[in-house]
């Protein structure tokens, strides 16, 4: 079959290595790719927030399955014009895809079917939510209800951060995305991703993960879209995974299909585990990036079939074939990053790194000039290396690191402490 992926991240590579692994992939293309998807699979001009183009492509490509990345397309309703067209697509509808796009829509599904997760009010007024942080005293949690690229989501440790937040996004610095604030509990614990694939009513784990948000090695300074992952997430225990499915996943999932808006895609879930209960902290209606590009390597070619399975309807019959592994992806960022960062750096030496199932280096902003592969991005790539233990997988991931030349790029050293310092 023909296969359209929609994005150009570290995510989408990895996503169009794995799919083009499966022998029913006969042909790939990505829209808009990467220098590193272009070296595998097409890579097509598209606007891929535009529906009417994205549909117009598939029928003059002769497309028979569209994967879509990232959330912008999603909660731009992409999805349902693909499939108002009878094109085979997997991501959730416009309406679905407001468990990510609205943290009030999320929170309001929580609390019609009991999901344990934060205490919360939302406001669309200043005054109001100032005397509620007042009320409620700091630590607070004050989120723009919509759509702000992970920077809409301030953790105040004092009441004045809170309330100088209230006035930022009301203020307009998140835009439309900050017209509501929700406020919330602050929650402490340990985080920790899920995977699950749902087709509107059937649910099936593809994998847990943790990401390292902060910028520095241990956690420090400032945050970004992700300098690093690995799965699986030894705090996900058995007994928080059941926990998570009957009292999180599996409610949400029935809730959304009583509403008339059934999810099907994949529900990325975000926990936050103290005490030996998960609670959640948000839900994401795609897959992770950096963490996309460790359930890849885990995954590999059954990727495609699961895929499928989801956007037919069929996942109660399907099933993952898990090894028992684990793997890591270290993101090398430019210099500078996530603040201003320079373009058009020359990057050396991956022509001699293996490529293969235990060893891939995903690439993010990246391109070719002249021949040569340039930093076109922020993050620009994930050497990701699977293994028999996460210290074998972290090991080979940063031999592979050091011979990469890249004097303008920087990465963190300590991917994988929490898990490692359990062991
Ligand atoms: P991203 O897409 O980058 O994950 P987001 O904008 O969707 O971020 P959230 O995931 O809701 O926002 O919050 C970002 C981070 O803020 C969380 O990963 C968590 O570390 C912290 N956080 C959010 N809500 C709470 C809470 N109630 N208590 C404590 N920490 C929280």
């Amino acid at each position: 079959m023909n296969i359209l992926i929609l994005g150009s991240g570290g995510r989408e590579h990895s996503l169009a290595w794995a799919v083009m692994q499966n022998p029913k992939c006969d042909k790939l293309v990505v829209a808009p790719g990467n220098a590193g998807i272009a070296a595998i699979a097409d890579c097509a001009a598209l606007d891929i927030n535009d529906g009417a183009e994205v549909v117009q492509f598939v029928a003059e490509n002769a497309i028979d399955f569209v994967i879509i990345g990232p959330e912008a397309p999603l909660a731009a309703g992409v999805a349902d014009d693909l499939r108002a067209a009878g094109i085979l697509t997997f991501g959730p509808s416009k309406m679905a895809a407001q468990l990510e796009a609205s943290k009030g829509f999320t929170k309001e599904i929580c609390d019609a079917c009991d999901a344990p997760t934060a205490g919360y009010a939302r406001f669309d007024d200043a005054e109001a939510a100032k005397a509620y942080i007042r009320t409620e005293g700091a630590p607070i949690v004050v989120k723009a209800d919509g759509l702000a690229a992970g920077k809409g989501v301030i953790v105040a440790m004092d009441e004045a951060t809170a309330l100088d937040a209230i006035d930022d996004m009301f203020g307009g610095e998140f835009g439309a995305a900050g017209a509501e604030v929700v406020i919330e509990e602050f929650m402490e614990g340990e985080e920790a991703s899920w995977f699950i694939l749902c087709d509107g009513e059937n649910v099936l784990p593809i994998g847990t993960a943790q990401d390292h948000k902060r910028v520095g090695d241990g956690d420090t300074g400032l945050n970004t879209g992700g300098m690093g992952a690995y799965s699986p997430a030894p705090v996900m225990t058995d007994d928080i995974v059941r926990k998570a499915m009957d009292e999180i996943v599996k409610p949400t999932v029935a809730e959304m299909a009583k509403r008339g808006m059934p999810y099907q895609g994949v529900l990325y879930a975000g926990f936050m585990i103290k005490d030996g209960q998960p609670r959640l902290v948000e839900y994401n209606c795609r897959f992770g990036d950096p963490e996309c590009q460790v359930l890849m390597m885990r995954l590999g070619a059954q990727v495609l079939d699961l895929l499928l399975a989801a956007a037919e309807g069929r996942l109660d019959t399907a099933q993952v074939n898990w090894a028992d592994d684990h793997a890591i992806t270290v993101v090398m960022a430019a210099n500078g990053y996530p603040g201003a960062y320079q373009k058009g750096t020359a990057i050396r030496g991956l022509d001699a790194l293996p490529e293969d199932s235990m060893n891939m280096v995903f690439h993010a902003g990246t391109s070719m000039t002249d021949g040569v592969l340039v930093a076109n991005g922020g993050r620009v790539l994930n050497v990701t290396a699977r293994g028999n233990s996460l210290n074998e997988a972290r090991d080979r991931a940063y031999e592979m690191i050091g011979q990469i030349d890249w004097p303008e790029g920087f990465n963190r050293t300590d991917i994988g402490w929490r898990a490692l310092s359990r062991s």
